[in-house]
C-alpha cells in the first residue's frame, strides 16, 4: 500500500493537459487559452464620443456656434466640424473629421434647432472621446496562451472578432457506479438495495470543477455488464468508477479493467477514509484515458474526489495539478488520533475565518491573523454523507496516532 504522497506524484505525472481544440467563443468561458492572441483590428476603430454632446474643435472659443447635423451611435457623420461650429453626437458616435474634443450637453444651451450657445469654451484636445486604436491597436499581443478565459476575457475576445478560440477542451468524465444493489434516485428500493448517491455526487463535482460529466448506468456486478460500460467510459478522458474495488467477491472493478487493457498504476493507499482506491491508466495510439476506482462508500469517494481526480481534471483542463490548499487551524476540541494511516475526517471550520471585512477594520489588520477553530465532525462511518453535508472542510492528520487537545493546530483543507 503507498502513502497518500506517493499516490498524488503517480497521478500528477500522468495528468497532462489535453490537446488544445479550436472552440466557438459562446462555448469557451471559463477554458485555458492556448493560443497567443493578437488583435486584427484597431478599438475602438473610430475616434469615439463618450457622452451625449457635440463635437468640436478644441481650440475654437466661440460662444454660439452652427449645428451642422445630429450623428446616433451606429450613423456617420458626413461633414467636418471647423471652428464656429459643432455636431450633435450621441454616447458611441463617431467624431466628424476636424473635431478633437466632445463638449457635454450640460454645458450647453441650445438657442434653436440649427444654434448653441456653449457655456463651456476650453475643452482640452480629446476630451470625453476615446481616440481610435487607444484601447488596442491592430498587431497588438491581447493575451498569451494559459490565460482563463473569465467573462472579460470573453468580452475583448469579441470586440476584436475572435469569434473562434483555440483552448483546452473540457475533460469528458464518465461517471460509472457499480452494485446490484443500486437503484437510481427516483426508483423505489426493493428490500437490500438502496439508492445510487455517489453517481450524481460525482457528476456534480466533476461540473463544479470544470469537467464535462457524461453519467453512464449503474453497472451490476457483472464481469461482461462492467465490461461494456468502462468500454463506453473510455470514450472520454476520465473514468470515475465507484464501488467494486475493494477485497469482497464481488468486487470485480480490478479484473475488469485488466481485461480491457487499462493499465494499473496502484491500487489502494494508505488514506482514511479511501482506502481501496484505484487508478490506471488506458493508453490508445492518440491519447490517453485515467481511470480512477472509486471505493463505493460515499464518503469516502469523495475524499479520493477532491484529493485525486479533482487536480487530475484541473491538469487536464490545462490548469494545472491543482491540489486543494492546506490552511492551519486550531482544533475546538481534544481528539484521540489512532493514526496509521493519513486521514482527511470532515470537519466544520467556524464562520469566523469566512467573516466578512468589518467597514472599521483595514486589511491585514487584527482578527485576520487569529487561527480559525475547526471541528472534526462525529461520524458514523464513511456511508455517512449526512454528516459530510455539515462539513466544509476536511481535517488532514498524518500517520503517527497523537492526543491532540484543544486548541492544537492541524491541517485543514476546505471543501
Ligand atoms: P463496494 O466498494 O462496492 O463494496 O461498496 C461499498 C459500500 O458503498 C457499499 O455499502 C455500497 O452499497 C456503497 N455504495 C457503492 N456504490 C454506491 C453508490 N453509487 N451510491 C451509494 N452507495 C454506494
Ligand atoms: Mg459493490
Amino acid at each position: 500500500m503507498i502513502s497518500v504522497e506517493e499516490a498524488l506524484r503517480l497521478v500528477e505525472q500522468h495528468a497532462r493537459p489535453l490537446a488544445p481544440r479550436p472552440v466557438a467563443l459562446e462555448q469557451a468561458a471559463e477554458l485555458v487559452l492556448a493560443e497567443e492572441v493578437t488583435s486584427a483590428v484597431d478599438s475602438p476603430p473610430y475616434d469615439k464620443s463618450l457622452m451625449d454632446g457635440y463635437a468640436v474643435v478644441s481650440s475654437d472659443r466661440a460662444e454660439v456656434r452652427e449645428v451642422l447635423e445630429e450623428i446616433g451611435a451606429g450613423s456617420v457623420p458626413r461633414r467636418p466640424v471647423t471652428p464656429g461650429t459643432a455636431t450633435r453626437l450621441m454616447t458611441g458616435a463617431p467624431l466628424p473629421e476636424g473635431a478633437d474634443a466632445v463638449i457635454a450637453f450640460e454645458e450647453t444651451q441650445p438657442i434653436d434647432d440649427r444654434t448653441v450657445r456653449f457655456l463651456q469654451t476650453d475643452p482640452a484636445p480629446g476630451q470625453h472621446m476615446l481616440a481610435m486604436g487607444a484601447a488596442l491597436r491592430i498587431g497588438q499581443r491581447v493575451f498569451e496562451p494559459g490565460v482563463v478565459l473569465r467573462p472579460i476575457e470573453i468580452g475583448i475576445l469579441a470586440e476584436i472578432g475572435h469569434a473562434v478560440v483555440n483552448v483546452q477542451p473540457r475533460p469528458r468524465v464518465a461517471v460509472l457506479p457499480t452494485g446490484n444493489e443500486l437503484v437510481a434516485a427516483n426508483e423505489k428500493p426493493a428490500a437490500g438495495q438502496i439508492r445510487n448517491s455517489n453517481g450524481p455526487m460525482l457528476a456534480a463535482a466533476v461540473a463544479r470543477c470544470g469537467g464535462e460529466p457524461i453519467e453512464l448506468p449503474v453497472a451490476r456486478d457483472d464481469r461482461h455488464e462492467l465490461r461494456r460500460l468502462i468500454r463506453a467510459g473510455l470514450e472520454g478522458d476520465v473514468v470515475l468508477l465507484c464501488g467494486g474495488v475493494s477485497a469482497g467477491k464481488f468486487d470485480l472493478v480490478p479484473d475488469a479493467l485488466a481485461e480491457l487493457g487499462v493499465d494499473e498504476v496502484f491500487h489502494k493507499v494508505a488514506l482514511r477514509p479511501g482506502k481501496p482506491l484505484w487508478f490506471g491508466v488506458k493508453k490508445f495510439d492518440d491519447r490517453q484515458v485515467l481511470v480512477f476506482g472509486l471505493p463505493g462508500n460515499p464518503v469516502s469517494s469523495f475524499v479520493c474526489f477532491e484529493l485525486f481526480a479533482r487536480p487530475a481534471i484541473a491538469a487536464l483542463a490545462g490548469r494545472g495539478f491543482a491540489t486543494t490548499p492546506v490552511v492551519v487551524a486550531r482544533l475546538s476540541h481534544d481528539f484521540h488520533y489512532k493514526g496509521g494511516r493519513t486521514s482527511c475526517l470532515p470537519a466544520r471550520l467556524s464562520a469566523s475565518e469566512i467573516k466578512p471585512r468589518q467597514p472599521d477594520e483595514s486589511v491585514g489588520s487584527g482578527s485576520g491573523s487569529a487561527l480559525s477553530l475547526v471541528e472534526i465532525l462525529p461520524w458514523h462511518g464513511s456511508a455517512d454523507l449526512v454528516t459530510l453535508a455539515q462539513a466544509n472542510a476536511l481535517v488532514r492528520l498524518g500517520t503517527e496516532p497523537e492526543r491532540l487537545s484543544a486548541g492544537a493546530r492541524v491541517d485543514v483543507m476546505r471543501v
